[in-house]
């Protein structure tokens, strides 16, 4: 180990799976929308993580039998653009020497810089690229994302696609994707068929709510859309998606559920990857933590500094309101849906999400499966 790591954190992390990697607080956009928006605004302290403490983090935590990387940040191609993204390189190398048998970079794909670097060598080691476009046009896109960075990012996700990577969209649902088009289909669906025609692998979506965790107070209410909307969207989507409709994978947050049905298996809607202790979300200013609805918030578990990773035993420990052996709705959203008849589930709770980790090692995913009578 490089790192002198605590006990209680190696307790915690005991079943670790995943490591989002934030590398970088630098981004070239300002997204209306984002959730990282205070970190990437703040211009003090340390906005990005040296290549050093990146490789011997990744290093560590691969020890504790991580076996997944995503690279975000921020902007993670800026991270040594510099340099001919040298450092960017050596991560993406180390992380496959190291044996993360998944790695992946989240991008905005809005730079025209981004053709030169698709090309190198040790760029195509990724396992999956993720462009974020939030909509399938220019005139849902931009408003939120900023003018012009549609016709980039769908520019860079071609040339992606004829290269050979793994292709993947990150989409969020918003206010203006939440209408029908003219033929009367959701424009949730015509995203769904947008990324297909470019050649995406698969589609992953993020939900914009009122949520009641820091990022309210950041992200424009404008373009937030109401649990009852969701919840009619989700159905039809997710219907779909049971009968065959679509062609690629369509990962979906379920984000609501009636109480009756929470309380049929809570094993299994109570998914929490901050009981769980999964995944570490690895930032520039020394913060780990487990849950991204407390990104740019003092709030973790962690705080790692030249050689030491220490557990807060203090009041921005993101765990204090978690009844760890208990399987509940989401700790850090169910108080704004206290008087609801539905319940708050996790962001990621994507229901039979056809994701990596947990492929890899069965756990909670067998819930499902087992609840439902099936012996995958
Ligand atoms: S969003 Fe809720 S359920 Fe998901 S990790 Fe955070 S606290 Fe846990």
């Amino acid at each position: 180990m490089n790192f002198d790591i605590d006990a209680k954190f190696l307790k915690h992390f005991r079943n670790l799976r995943q490591v989002f990697l934030y590398i970088t607080d630098e981004c070239n956009l300002r997204c209306v929308q984002c959730i990282y928006k205070p970190s990437i605004t703040y211009q003090l302290g340390r906005k990005e993580i040296g290549l050093e403490t990146a490789l011997a983090l990744i290093s560590d935590f691969r020890e504790l039998e991580a076996s997944k990387l995503s690279i975000l940040g921020g902007k993670p191609t800026l991270y040594g653009s510099s340099q001919n993204w040298k450092p960017l390189l050596r991560v993406i190398v180390k992380a496959k020497e190291l044996g993360y048998e998944y790695v992946r970079l989240d991008t905005n794909g809005a730079t025209e810089k981004f053709s030169s670097l698709l090309l190198k060598k040790d760029f195509k080691k990724l396992d999956e690229i993720s462009f974020s476009i939030d909509g399938p046009t220019a005139e849902i896109n931009d408003p939120i994302r900023g003018k012009g960075t549609f016709d980039e990012c769908v520019s860079n996700v071609k040339k992606a696609v004829r290269l050979g990577y793994n292709v993947n969209i990150t989409c969020c649902i918003h206010r203006n994707l939440v209408t029908r088009g003219a033929s009367g289909d959701l424009l949730v669906e015509c995203m769904i068929r947008f990324a297909t025609s470019l050649g995406a692998k698969r589609i992953n979506f993020h939900v914009l709510f009122d949520r009641g965790t820091p990022e309210d107070t950041w992200t424009t209410p404008e373009v937030h859309i109401s649990p009852q909307e969701w919840m009619g969207i989700y159905s039809e989507i997710n219907k779909n998606i049971e009968a065959g409709k679509y062609q690629i994978p369509v990962r979906i947050p379920q984000s609501f559920i009636a109480w009756e049905e929470f309380e049929r298996n809570p094993d299994y809607y109570g998914f929490c990857p901050a009981k769980l202790g999964e995944r570490v979300l690895v930032h520039p200013n020394g913060i780990i933590r487990i849950c991204s609805s407390l990104l740019s918030t003092p709030y973790g578990v962690a705080r790692y500094s030249n050689d030491k990773i220490v557990w807060d035993d203090g009041l921005t420990n993101e765990l204090q309101d978690h009844q760890l052996n208990k399987p509940t709705p989401c700790t850090n959203q169910s108080k704004k849906y206290s008087d609801e008849k539905f319940v708050p589930l996790c962001f990621s709770f994507k229901s039979k999400q056809d994701e990596f980790i947990w492929r890899q090692k069965p756990g909670w995913e067998k819930i499902r499966t087992f609840k439902e009578g099936k012996n995958e």
